[in-house]
């Protein structure tokens, strides 16, 4: 496409469920400038990047210009936000702008977070700031190379408007993808309307762009909570894998999908700690890094609440369904994980998982004792395999018996380096991004996409990127 007019823009969430939305316009940016465009995920989406980066182009990521058929909504949803029930959350500052479909055929919501304030936004102002709006950039960008199911950032435009918090700071809008923005949070905003009609068409919604077997099952609904327990169960068990935190697994931000959504303080942890908390406002460590099997589990169970009327007439038996598919959740989340950590140890499958499961708990247990970083440690443990000398960082407590044990199971260093990044959002390298970024330096930022965007491949001269936090760094912090 080389006009705004010529993007073909679906407007079917809004069509199909007016009840969950609200018709909206973005505000208009007084000064866009395009910082950041994502030309492989433009070319993925059948999006013209030279179109994108022109000024109409520009005008179109900001939501100012769009075609004429487009219909843009700021979604309406609940949401559990730690442990407590919000009926009207909402898109307070974000929009959809509606679906598109790439050549492929594949359907991607086309969002906007940050165009100025909605009938959601309560007492927030409707708009973001530029260094988040980047951290969502570059690190959906880390977690997609890692082959985790997420969305995706189109783009990131400075609005040229000054943003007031504590202090003030430069304004922006993140475009971004997802295969749907449907979340745990849209079922419970549309079963707390009673409406149970209303709960059925958005299933239905649901079932048609994420699991379409689920249509013709014969259950279709409790096979819709059973295909979203499977997908949630093998995200979170990726996100463990490599050390992601989410930061704030309110059921708002939780998808129907199993995309990860909404990075706000997330991070990845550095030296290896279940009790791993970076949100600035988790003081309380809900969603710690060891607690996020269990919170999805949490997740789950309100998800599944919504769906009872759905699942069947007859309540106490809806419950029993619902809860036979939940306690499912539990043994997918062991299977995913288990093969995630046999292919980190780079085991054969004849290995079985019986023998895996305390391998790998053990290995977790010393590099919790031993302060190791979490990240590097796979690749250095790869070296070993290959028949290296053991390298300082495995010159930890116990290791030595441990190693023993593992290295009898003649581990593939292949298989590990394929599934053990180098290369992750360490969150000292996002941090000095963001603020150089934020003082009109963009190069750190898109060197840093560029290493995040190949994780598994080691390449010279790129070592900082390698290294674990700088010694005295402290403790990370991430905010909103
Ligand atoms: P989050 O923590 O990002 O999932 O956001 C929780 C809720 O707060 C959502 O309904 C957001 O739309 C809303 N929100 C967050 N920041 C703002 C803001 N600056 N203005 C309006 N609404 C906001
Ligand atoms: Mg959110
Ligand atoms: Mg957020």
């Amino acid at each position: 496409a080389s006009t705004a007019a010529t993007i073909a823009l679906e407007g079917r969430f809004a069509r199909e469920l007016p009840e969950l939305s609200v018709p909206w316009q973005a505000e208009p940016a007084p000064s866009p400038e395009l910082l950041a465009l994502n030309a492989p995920l433009a070319a993925t989406l059948g999006l013209d990047a030279a179109f994108l980066r022109s000024v109409e182009g520009v005008a179109f990521l900001t939501g100012a210009a769009l075609p004429d058929t487009a219909t843009p909504v700021a979604q309406a949803y609940s949401g559990h936000q730690f442990g407590g029930f919000s009926p009207r959350l909402g898109d307070g500052r974000a929009l959809l702008l509606g679906e598109l479909r790439d050549p492929d055929g594949n359907t991607h919501d086309l969002h906007l977070k940050g165009s100025g304030p909605t009938p959601f936004a309560r007492a927030g102002d409707g708009r973001a700031v530029l260094a988040p709006m980047l951290r969502e950039y570059v690190v959906s960008e880390g977690v997609h190379a890692l082959g985790i199911p997420s969305t995706r950032s189109l783009a990131v435009v400075a609005t040229g408007r000054v943003v007031q918090r504590e202090v003030e700071f430069p304004g922006a809008i993140l475009a971004r993808t997802a295969s749907s923005h449907l979340r745990v949070g849209s079922f419970q905003f549309a079963a707390a309307t009673g409406d149970v009609e209303l709960l059925r068409r958005l299933a239905d919604h649901a079932i048609d762009r994420h699991y379409a077997h689920a249509a013709s099952a014969e259950h279709p609904y409790l096979t819709l909570f059973e295909s979203v327990v499977k997908a949630q169960a093998s995200l979170v068990a990726k996100w463990m894998l490599v050390g992601f935190v989410h930061g704030v697994m309110n059921t708002d931000n939780v998808t129907i999908s199993g995309e990860t959504i909404d990075y706000g303080p997330c991070a990845f942890v550095d030296v290896f700690d279940h009790a791993a908390v970076f949100s600035s406002i988790d003081g309380g460590g809900r969603y710690a890094y060891g607690n996020q099997p269990v919170i999805t589990e949490w997740n789950l169970a309100r998800f599944a609440e919504t769906l009872l009327p759905l699942i069947d007439d007859d309540a106490d038996r809806a419950v029993e369904r619902a809860t036979g598919a939940l306690g499912e959740y539990r043994a997918h989340y062991s299977e995913a994980w288990i093969a995630g950590m046999r292919a980190k140890l780079g085991l054969a499958g004849s290995v079985t998982d019986e023998a895996v499961a305390p391998l790998a708990t053990d290995l977790l247990h010393l590099l919790h004792e031993n302060r190791v970083d979490f990240t590097s440690f796979f690749r250095v443990l790869a070296s070993v395999a290959r028949g290296g000398d053991r390298p300082a960082v495995l010159e930890v407590d116990a290791i030595g018996e441990w190693a023993a044990r593992w290295l009898e199971l003649s581990p593939d260093a292949g298989v590990m380096d394929r599934v053990n990044p180098v290369y992750i959002p360490r969150n000292h390298l996002v941090e000095e991004a963001l603020t150089a970024a934020t003082a009109g330096d963009m190069a750190p930022f898109e060197a840093l996409v560029d290493v995040v965007r190949r994780p598994f491949e080691e390449r010279p001269g790129l070592e900082r990127y390698a290294a674990g936090a700088p010694a005295g760094s402290g403790p990370y912090t991430t905010f909103c």
